[in-house]
């Protein structure tokens, strides 16, 4: 038994049942589930918040994203193999997604410009198959105070190829950032989500 601390714990089961249902589960879920307080779930939950791993809505406090998912739909669907699939919150996040999970699961997403899908599928955490081979990924950094889940995820997107990157972003007033190949933005994703879920290096399902 790997031990952590109750931020850790909510986080991991946060991730774990929105891969599942492509869902928030409920805070009561996480008190029954952890047996933990109802206190302590809200604390991990306020600094999963503020540490910016988790988005709230400022009104109704209902959780919109847990990094990389999305509660509502999004462009980028991520279809595992038994056919069920989940929104990730951008196309970073979409492909960080199968890694994290050590799932084999295929991105399905659209070009911003043309419309026209792209399909990406991983398998044991490599790419396999990239359609259309020339699909690119627009990637905007983030300023250290942005909401990621408003300013920065909706920049980051999909694209059939090269000119359709670079027709939509001379179109744009402006788009900092930067083109990255899908083995680029693979890279990335599983940088960032690929060892959220592993301990010493294997994947823990609690
Ligand atoms: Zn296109």
């Amino acid at each position: 038994m790997v031990l952590m601390d109750n931020y850790a714990r909510v986080y991991h089961q946060m991730l774990l049942s929105f891969a599942r249902t492509g869902q928030p589960t409920t805070t009561e879920s996480l008190v029954n589930a952890l047996a933990l307080s109802r206190e302590k779930v809200e604390q991990s939950l306020n600094l999963l918040e503020s540490g910016g791993s988790i988005y709230r809505d400022p009104e109704t406090r209902a959780i919109l994203a847990a990094y990389p998912f999305s509660a509502t739909p999004t462009q980028h669907v991520v279809r595992f193999a038994d056919g069920h699939f989940v929104y990730a919150m951008c196309a970073i996040d979409a492909l960080g997604m199968p890694v994290m999970l050590d799932a084999d699961a295929r991105v399905e997403s659209r070009c911003t410009r043309c419309d026209k899908e792209i399909r990406i599928t991983v398998k044991r955490n490599a790419l396999e198959e990239v359609s259309p081979p020339g699909a690119r990924v627009w990637y905007m950094q983030a300023d250290a105070c942005c909401v990621a889940a408003l300013e920065q995820c909706p920049s980051i997107n999909f694209f059939c190829s090269t000119e359709h990157l670079e027709e939509w972003r001379a179109e744009q007033d402006s788009a900092q950032g930067m083109l990255k190949t899908i083995e680029g933005a693979f890279a990335h994703g599983a940088r960032i989500f690929g060892k959220l879920l592993k301990q010493d290096g294997k994947f823990h399902a609690l």
